[in-house]
């Protein structure tokens, strides 16, 4: 127990190493996976709904994620704090790049540590953020495996989980954090998970 909990503690300070604001570690048992959630990914439809091997409907969904929760007992919830004029730039898809590649290497550490069933989550279409250059996903044109394995990750937002809630766990503001008053940028949090057995 004291070497998991050693683990759990170098995940989260490598999470920060990495670029992550914050980071928290959870009882897993707190995620919701809401279809209500998921179902927004399809309507109003997003522009990136299809594009990609990691958003629906080519993701398990919440189904699939309510299943294989009560096998995890751990969540690293983690934030990247953006400047609101870059989320609502071109910029957005670097930032939310890096939200991808941080939970991609938390969960390959974490597979190094023994959590042998470790998955992350983060947000964003990963067509936009890695393979814009390339006419489609290579997974869901049936080409071959995925050109980024060690980047991109699957949507939070296709299994519906619920980030407002695991914010509010986490005793962060879940929304734009307002900071013009105060003569400073405003800045939004972008999320990312991982979830260990
Ligand atoms: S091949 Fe590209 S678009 Fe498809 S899942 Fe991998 S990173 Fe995403």
């Amino acid at each position: 127990m004291a070497v998991e909990q050693k683990n759990l503690t170098e995940l989260k300070n490598f999470a920060c190493e990495l670029g992550a604001d914050s980071a928290v570690l959870l009882d897993a048992q707190i995620i919701e996976a809401k279809e209500n959630l998921a179902a927004l990914c399809q309507k109003p439809r997003c522009p990136n709904y299809g594009v990609a091997a990691s958003c629906p409907p080519h993701v398990g969904g919440p189904k699939s994620l309510k299943k294989q929760l009560p096998s995890y007992t751990k969540a690293l919830f983690f934030r990247l704090m953006a400047k609101k004029t870059d989320v609502y730039s071109a910029k957005i898809h670097d930032i939310q790049g890096q939200v991808h590649t941080i939970a991609a290497s938390l969960e390959n550490r974490a597979l190094e540590l023994g959590f042998d069933k470790a998955r992350a989550f983060a947000g964003g279409s990963c067509k936009n953020m890695f393979c814009a250059d390339q006419p489609d996903c290579n997974v869901t044109a049936r080409n071959g495996a995925c050109r980024n394995p060690d980047l991109a990750r699957p949507s939070m937002s296709g299994y519906g989980i619920d980030v407002s809630a695991l914010a509010k766990a986490a005793d962060w503001p879940p929304l734009v954090v307002n900071n013009r008053a105060a003569g400073k940028e405003d800045f939004i949090p972008l999320y990312g998970l991982l979830i260990v057995g």
